[in-house]
């Protein structure tokens, strides 16, 4: 079996916690699945700058370079607060998305049947819900030049962000929405602001024009990205693979979080392009939330989120569906039985805590091999 290189950083808070139920299903594979993983651990965040002084080391950046995928748990915390700005753990996070240039975050909305009770939204509004929304990362108003505070001089100030893109960034993002879209439902709604915003219009033809190019197979539509935030909250579920830019994907992704329920739940993946040589993408797989300090330590956190990360490993790194498939069935089906914890209980569960709920997915991904 192939080796496959995994760096993992499981960072501050609950990050170690949750990362370790997660790896303990990594080394199930190994032992029982013979899955070849070859695994490196490092520190970042907090952990690292209290090992070294800064987010991340020069030595640990490098072996994330190296690796296949990198697994990152959750920095952060108020331990950390009065460190220098530019050592705060977050910034060993940014660090890694820039270096790696993962251009593509992928945040996936699943609504586990048990949970769609839970949900803000009518049940039948967001039971079996699965969409992808596909943010791109590194451009965008978050990054564009100039970025300034003016004094005006007359007690008045003015504050610039600039919307930029290029043609690249906008085809690279687009073919990647097509590409995911073919292994799901097949269909991609790109959103922007075409009626308000020059850098709207660009992405609208540079979409359409990657589409014709190669892609005429997968159904494409547009729509404005306010209307895009009003139908996902309206009727979630006409959507498969939502594709927009870094400004719109921020908000537009955490709505659809909220559909979900709990933080808790949520896995993510930021990928970058293909080597020329290898084909492979760098990639980093990470839950949403952060690193909990108000429950650290008490082994309460809720795996899942973390544990659906690694799902997300296997799927989009390693290409070993079934058994992201069986991982992601085994989630599911230890909600179906009523186990949770506390950020996800509700009356008539049994409630436990992280351990166990790692365990019981451990072993009902064990009992599930053909
Ligand atoms: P958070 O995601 O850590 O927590 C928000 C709330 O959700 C808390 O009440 C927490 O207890 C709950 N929660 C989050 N994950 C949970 C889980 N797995 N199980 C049960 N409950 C869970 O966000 P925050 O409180 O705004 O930030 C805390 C720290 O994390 C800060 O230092 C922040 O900068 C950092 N942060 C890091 C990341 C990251 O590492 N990617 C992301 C967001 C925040």
């Amino acid at each position: 079996m192939a080796n496959r290189k995994l760096f993992l950083l499981p960072g501050d808070g609950i990050g170690p916690e949750a990362f370790a139920e997660m790896r303990k299903i990594i080394d199930h594979m190994n032992s029982e699945e013979s899955a070849g993983f070859e695994l490196e651990e490092g520190l970042v965040g907090g952990a690292a700058y209290d090992a070294h002084g800064e987010s991340i080391s020069d030595g640990d950046m490098e072996k994330a370079m190296a690796a296949d995928a990198v697994i990152f748990g959750a920095v952060g915390g108020p331990k950390w607060d009065s460190v220098p700005y530019d050592q705060r753990p977050e910034a060993g996070l940014l660090r890694l998305r820039k270096e790696m240039e993962l251009y593509a975050n992928l945040r996936p909305a699943i609504c586990y049947p048990a949970l769609a009770a839970s949900s803000s939204l009518k049940q039948e509004l967001v039971d079996g819900l699965d969409i992808l929304i596909l943010r791109e990362l590194t451009g965008g108003v978050y990054f564009g030049d100039p970025k300034t505070i003016t004094d005006l001089g007359n007690g008045q100030k003015r504050a610039v962000d600039t919307q930029v893109y290029d043609t690249y960034e906008i085809e690279r993002i687009g073919a990647m929405a097509f590409e995911l879209a073919r292994t799901r439902s097949n269909r991609v709604c790109s959103m922007e602001k075409r009626n308000v915003m020059k850098s709207g219009v660009l992405w609208n033809e540079v979409v359409t024009e990657t589409h014709k190019r190669g892609y005429e197979d997968v159904e494409l539509t547009h729509m404005l990205a306010d209307a895009g935030g009003m139908q996902l909250v309206r009727q979630p579920k006409q959507f498969d693979v939502i594709v927009t830019d870094n400004l719109f994907g921020d908000m537009l992704s955490d709505i659809a979080a909220m559909l979900t329920g709990s933080l808790g739940m949520l896995p993510s993946a930021s990928l970058g392009s293909p080597d020329p040589i290898t084909k492979k993408r760098k990639a980093m797989y990470e839950p949403v939330h952060g690193s909990a300090p108000d429950i650290a330590g008490q082994g309460i956190a809720n795996p899942i989120a973390m544990i659906a990360s690694l799902a997300m490993c296997l799927r989009y790194s390693f290409e070993m569906i079934e058994q992201a498939d069986r991982l992601e069935g085994s989630i599911a089906q230890v909600l179906d039985d009523g186990l949770r914890t506390g950020d996800i209980m509700s009356d008539g569960m049994t409630q436990v805590g992280t351990v166990e709920m790692g365990e019981a997915i451990l072993a009902t991904y064990g009992a599930s091999a053909a």
